[in-house]
This record gives structure tokens, sequence and C-alpha cells, in this order.
């Protein structure tokens, strides 16, 4: 049995980390067992998905390198839907019901009021034809609602263990709308025994459906994929992410700079008991993943955590790596200088920044203007090397009694314009002597 996955977003908004986690997962699983990943693009809500989010969510998944080797959309399957509803017809599991929205609402006040849980109670399964065609002679359209075993359904959940769902306690779930349109639920299990997946892996708030959707599976004459739920993402202080997915939109974080492998990294380990550690692949992930390593609890996004994470991934990406997307910032200094500046980065672009001060233009910042002027006159004669430094401060240690932060600092500060950075024995030779001695004047260099 060759293992398939998918991955099933619906195009009505950007994706955010909490869906590339799910993504990630069935890529990482896919990958392990030598299966396959589908993209499914669920679409049935033709009113709120659009063909700008579609595309933005396969070039998101692109730019992540979270490939697929399969992708259809819903919304060229409706035959098929319209199919198996007839089957579930048929079959009777599939009854026509007519309360209004306002109606559904007042039945269930009544069954708060009186401390019951508020379940169908099925009216419409009573309705005689006749009542039915009185109804539709009103002008009342059905919408369709799957009829449960009532039986508990079981399954042992990839992450969560054996998993029990008493379908006596939901409500028949209504699979197609008055209007004819297909909610989420049935659409997704035809998909499912069309395309042999063999595993479903989403997150925890599909629980519940899962019980309702492996006795439509059944119903079918299918059997159900197996099932891994994993719990969902929350922000940092133990809230609710969704406040801030809109600054967590792949789109986002992709416009700020941020790795793809960062973002990746994060997402795998979060969760787990693993450390979380930069990994340059995604191939690099694999062979750590284990549905079975994913804690119960809510995993935690920090953005912090990413932030570190990718100046750490950046601290040891080479020059190949990085060469064309330095290039396009205006960044490509070389290899020496790459080595020099991504130690000092916690974003791609900010290597424009110190390659501004190494071959650009930049204000000095003078604090000193007379120890300056004396450093500019005891600059090393010849060519800068990775030696001047050492010469250069070694004799203005000796002459002005300076050490320490009145030595170093004034002299960072006129030659990049900022206090903190990479060696000063590295950058001297790469700012050269011209520039230096204009900055060293404070003069923009
Ligand atoms: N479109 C559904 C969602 O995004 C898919 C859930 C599933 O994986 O079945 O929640």
């Amino acid at each position: 049995m060759t293992v398939k996955v998918r991955f099933a977003p619906s195009p009505t908004g950007k994706i955010h980390v909490g869906n590339v986690r799910t993504a990630l997962m069935n890529v990482l699983f896919a990958r392990k067992a030598g299966g396959r990943f589908v993209l499914r693009i669920d679409d049935t809500d033709l009113e709120r998905s659009t063909k700008a989010f579609e595309d933005g969510i396969r070039a998101d998944l692109s730019w992540l390198g979270l490939n697929w080797d399969d992708s259809f959309s819903q919304s060229a399957r409706f035959e098929r839907y319209a199919e198996a509803a007839e089957q579930l017809k048929a079959a009777g599991r599939l009854y026509a019901c007519y309360e209004t929205e306002d109606e559904l609402e007042r039945k269930r006040k009544l069954q708060m009021a009186q401390g019951l849980p508020p379940v169908y109670d099925r009216a419409a399964l009573k309705l005689t034809d006749a009542e039915k065609a009185k109804l539709e002679a009103e002008g009342r359209k059905p919408h369709w609602r799957f009829k449960l075993t009532g039986a508990v359904v079981e399954w042992d959940d990839l992450v969560r263990g054996p998993t029990p769902i008493d379908t006596s306690s939901l409500s028949d779930p209504i699979l197609v709308r008055e209007d004819g349109s297909y909610l989420y639920t049935l659409p997704s299990v035809v998909d499912d025994i069309d395309a042999n997946i063999t595993h479903i892996i989403r997150g925890e708030d599909h629980v519940t459906n899962s019980g309702a959707q492996i006795e439509i599976f059944e119903a079918l004459g299918g059997k159900a994929p197996a099932m891994g739920h994993h719990p969902l993402l929350i922000g940092a202080d133990g809230g609710k992410l969704s406040k801030r997915l809109g600054t967590l939109s792949i789109e986002g974080l992709r416009e700020e700079g941020v790795e793809p492998m960062a973002i990746l990294s994060l997402l795998a380990k979060i969760g787990t008991s693993d450390p979380v550690e930069p990994r340059h692949s995604i191939d690099a992930l694999v062979a750590d993943f284990d549905l079975g390593k994913l804690s119960r609890a809510p995993a935690r996004f920090d953005p912090e955590e990413l932030n570190r994470l990718n100046a750490r991934l950046l601290h040891e990406t080479p020059y190949a790596a990085v060469k064309d997307r330095l290039a396009a910032l205006g960044a490509d200094g070389g290899e020496g200088f790459w080595n020099i500046a991504r130690a000092n980065i916690e974003r791609l672009p900010q290597a424009a920044d110190w390659m501004a001060v190494v071959s650009g233009e930049i204000a000095p910042v003078v604090e000193e203007a007379d120890y300056l002027a004396q450093a500019a006159e005891a600059l090393p004669a010849g060519a800068l090397t990775a030696a001047s430094w050492g010469e250069w401060t070694n004799a203005l240690k000796e002459a002005t009694g300076r050490k320490g932060r009145a030595l170093f600092l004034p002299l960072r500060l006129a030659l990049t314009g900022r206090p903190h950075g990479p060696e000063m024995a590295d950058l001297l030779p790469l700012i050269g002597r011209e520039k230096a001695l204009k900055r060293l004047r404070g003069e923009t260099a």
C-alpha cells in the first residue's frame, strides 16, 4: 500500500503558520514513508473561495519547498459529490429536512432550557411524503442531513491514541444545503476515497467531524483512512494565535525576509520534546519526524523564537546558498563579506546594511573628533589587511593611554555608524583606506 496523504486548504484567505504546520506534517509523513503528497483545494464554497487566494496558497507552499505530487480542486468534482449524495439517499442515510435557521435555533434554545444537549431531534425523519410535498408547495427547499448510526465510532489516532466519538451525542450533519451546495464534510470523504488517501493528518478541531466522516466513509462502501489529529498552535502567551494570524501569514513572513527553512524547522519541532534547531532542507527534517512525538498539549508558536532560529540558520548558511538572493538585495559582497556579515544579521535583507558599511555610504557617528583625527594619522600605511586593526589600535593605545571601550568604540562608531557588528579586524580591510579616512573625519562615505 503506497502511503498517500493530502493537505486540503480552503482558498478563502491567506495561509498562515498554523495551516503550514499541517501541510508540513503531511509532507514529512509522506517522505518518510516514500509516499505521495496531494494538494487538494477545498473550494466548494464558491462565494468565499477565490482564484487569487488559491494562487497565493500555491505560491506560498512552493516558496516553502512543500511541493505536491498531485493537485486537484473540489469545484471540478460536483458531479461526483452529487452521485455520492444519491447513493446515500438510496441507502436511506441522507434525508431531507425543511426547518429554517430560525426554527432550528428555537429548538436548540428549548433543548438547552430543558438541560438537554442541542442535538437535532430528527423531526424531519418523521415527515410523510404528503407533508414533504406540502412544505415544498409552500416554497420550502430541503437541506439534507446524514443519518448517523448513534454508535460509538473509535479509531486509533496516530497522535491521540484510541479516540472514541459517541455519534449519539452529535446532530446529524448537514451535507447539502437548500441551494444544493455542499458543505465540506461529504466532498472531503468522496475525495479521500477516490484519491486513495491512506492517512488523514489534520488539526484537532476536526476530531468530532472525523466521527461523522468515518460513518460516511462506511456508508459509501469504503473504509476510513488512518487518522491523526494534531493539537493546534497557540501564541507564546498561551492565548489564541488566530488574533495575530494576520501578521503570521506566510506571505507576510516572506515579505519580512524570513527564511523558509526557519519557519519549517520551527513548525516541525514545536509541540514535541525534540530540541528546536535550524535545518537546511526538508529532507533533514524527515528523519526526526514522528507523529507519536507530538504532545497532547497545544504547541506554542513564538515569533521571537522564529527570529532567533532564523538568525542561527543564516549564521550557518554557506555563501553559495544565498548568493543570488544577496545579489537581488544589492548585497553580494562576495564570500568573504558574507562570512563576516552573516553572524550579525537576523534576516537576510539586513546584509544590505553591512554592504553599505563596506562598500556603500554611511553617516559616521562621531563622538570624539580629536581622538578620531589622531587615529586617522596613525592608520597603518599600505594596504589594509587582517593584521591592520591590531597594529593600529596597539599604536593608539600606546599613544593615548586609552584602552577597552574608550579605545575601540569611537573607532567602530565612526567607521560603521553603529555600536555593534562584525570584528573590526575583518571589516577594516573591506572598508578600505579611503572610506576609513573620510569616516574618521566625520564625512559621509
Ligand atoms: N478544508 C478543511 C480545513 O481546512 C480540510 C480539513 C481536512 O483536512 O479534511 O479545515
